[in-house]
């Protein structure tokens, strides 16, 4: 007799081959909610993770590298600039946005 377990597995204990990041598990989620949706009623699951990571690099006082990728290493930036320079603004992003991003609004699911 054959039967059919899916398994699903997201964070740091999913052993993915990306960076281990808060900001991979946050793209995971909704993928992880939606699938498990879909296999509970039966249905294909949906939605795909690509591998989607970031890791931001402090490279210098007030310097950051905002690095982004997918499962092939290729660039996913979230901004309209290229990232993989090194730039205050992102420094800033990571020490005073990201912190208040992450307790006000990916904590409680809206980000
Ligand atoms: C120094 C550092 C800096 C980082 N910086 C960033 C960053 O800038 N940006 C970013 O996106 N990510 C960053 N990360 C990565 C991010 O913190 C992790 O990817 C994320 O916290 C993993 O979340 P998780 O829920 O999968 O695992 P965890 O946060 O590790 O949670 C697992 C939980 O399970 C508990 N646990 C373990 N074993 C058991 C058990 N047997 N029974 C019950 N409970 C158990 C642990 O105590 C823990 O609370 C950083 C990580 C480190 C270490």
């Amino acid at each position: 007799m054959r039967c059919a377990i899916a398994v699903f597995a997201l964070g740091d204990a999913a052993g993915l081959p990306i960076s281990k990041t808060g900001a991979a598990i946050r793209k995971q989620a909704p993928v992880l909610v939606q699938n498990l949706l879909d296999v509970m009623e039966s249905k294909t699951p949906s939605m795909e993770y690509i591998g989607y990571t970031s890791c931001p690099l402090v490279t210098g006082y007030g310097k950051l590298v905002l690095a982004e990728f997918d499962y092939n290493n290729n660039p996913i930036e979230t901004f309209p600039f290229d990232q993989s320079k090194e730039r205050w603004s992102m420094y800033k992003l990571k020490k005073q946005v990201l912190p208040r991003m992450y307790w006000n609004a990916i904590l409680r699911g809206m980000a």
